[in-house]
């Protein structure tokens, strides 16, 4: 116990202000948790009227996050509790109170066992979050879901310049991936020796020879092959995920009828329609009649810089309040492309995926201009930006300080898992 304190010893009168302080700061801790304690029966009866299907979220943990301004962790956390708040009653009776605090309650509704609730509750008070997970770690898990492979993995380290890769399958895998490798391999090598051919029987001088040694791109390596089987992978992949960043996708669009169809694919809906011709990766062919008259790639493809200076402009999230993706996103058209938009910054707005869809099917919609941008939900509510946070107008909750665990070491020789009842068969 003695182990973290510092020797040093504050003279009396410092002694007594940190007294003080840790009287309120008791205080304050038992209204937190009991006010966390309403947060969450707020965000159970959010979830159990389904109110926020029109909100824009795409999870009750973003809401969470929006609304409340903590980081998506602790909002997992809130919804963690609130969706098994029926479950364990006696536990957020103990957070409304003030007797427990949000982690606390939050560890056990995450991992703990199926009517736990009473186990816990008592024991909680006095054990730390770190205790209180491994008191639920220590749970039998009567039906260890056998996870699925656990051995196979792929990290990636990067250092300076250069990143390396881990990957780890099981030999069966391994042997596809050797297959692979030295199929591309000796494809290269094949493409490397016929660039080669012509230029070994030139007739050149001696100096030509020279220079065309320092030219030569060196033997493709097993690293070429593995680049050579992503870019392949890549390819292929934009025949069945058409809408990324890096993939292309061809739509035959008949500029009199006004309908698209993908190429060799079905007739889109208007919303898939508008959907897929916004965000500008995808290579368009205009035809009138069903006859081709042209490409239209060049009118709406955003230029790398534009790119760029779109995702520096919308700080490279999703530009819906609330949303804080940053991966996979798309330039949608405000004015849209077919409605005479132009494909410039001021008309550009970076969306995920998820919210591009859910504006050109009618769930939510983004009016522009860039600088000035509205987001409305599925009730035509706009969404603003940052949490709800006001000043209080309610007098704190009239709950005992919070005395904390008591930090004293657990004696984990003599403590009994809980352990779930077994399932009845009805
Ligand atoms: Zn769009
Ligand atoms: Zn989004």
């Amino acid at each position: 116990m003695s182990s973290g304190v510092p020797s040093y010893q504050p003279s009396p009168p410092r002694m007594a202000r940190l007294e003080a302080l840790f009287d309120e700061m008791s205080e304050l801790t038992g209204q937190r948790n009991a006010i966390d304690g309403r947060i969450v029966e707020i965000v159970a009866e959010i979830d159990r009227a389904e109110l926020w299907s029109s909100t824009g979220c795409r999870s009750l943990g973003e809401l969470i996050a929006w609304k409340t301004g903590v980081s998506p962790h602790n909002a997992k956390t809130v919804a963690a509790i609130a969706d098994r708040a029926d479950e364990l009653p006696r536990c957020t009776a103990a957070l409304r109170e003030g007797r427990l605090s949000l982690d606390q309650v939050g560890v056990i509704a995450e991992r703990s066992g199926p009517g736990s609730d009473s186990h816990y509750v008592h024991m909680a008070e006095s054990m730390t979050v770190a205790q209180l997970r491994m008191a639920v770690a220590s749970e039998p898990r009567p039906d260890p879901v056998p996870r699925p492979e656990p051995g196979r993995s792929i990290t990636k380290t990067v250092k300076g310049e250069y990143t390396t890769y881990r990957i780890r399958v099981h030999n069966l895998e391994a042997a596809k991936v050797d297959a692979a490798l030295a199929s591309h391999r000796d494809g290269l090598i094949a493409d490397w020796k016929s660039d080669r051919d012509p230029v070994a029987v030139d007739p050149a001088g001696d100096d030509a020879v020279v220079d065309e040694g320092a030219q030569i791109p060196p033997m493709p390596t097993t690293t070429d092959a593995f680049i050579s089987l992503v870019e392949t992978g890549w390819d292929a992949d934009v025949a069945r995920r058409p809408h990324g960043q890096h993939t292309t996708v061809v739509v035959h669009l008949d500029i009199e009828k006004s309908s698209a169809s993908l190429h060799l694919g079905p007739v889109l809906t208007d919303a898939d329609r508008q959907y897929l011709l916004c965000d500008s990766t995808c290579e368009v062919w205009f035809e009138r009649c069903g006859q081709p008259i042209g490409s239209g790639r060049s009118t709406r493809t955003i230029s790398r810089r534009l790119r760029r200076a779109l995702e520096h402009r919308d700080h490279g999230t999703c530009v819906v309040p609330g949303c804080g993706a940053t991966r996979g996103l798309h330039a949608h058209h405000l004015v849209h492309w077919e409605d005479g938009g132009q494909t410039e910054l001021d008309n550009l707005a970076l969306v995920c995926a998820y919210h591009h869809r859910a504006h050109h099917r009618g769930g939510i919609t983004i009016t522009g201009p860039a600088t000035r941008l509205i987001v409305t939900d599925g009730d035509g509510d706009v969404m603003r930006r940052g949490s709800l946070a006001r000043p209080p107008t309610t007098a704190a909750p009239d709950v005992p300080a919070y005395q904390g665990p008591t930090g004293e070491r657990a004696q984990w020789k003599w403590y009994t898992p809980y352990e779930p009842p077994p399932p009845t068969s009805n």
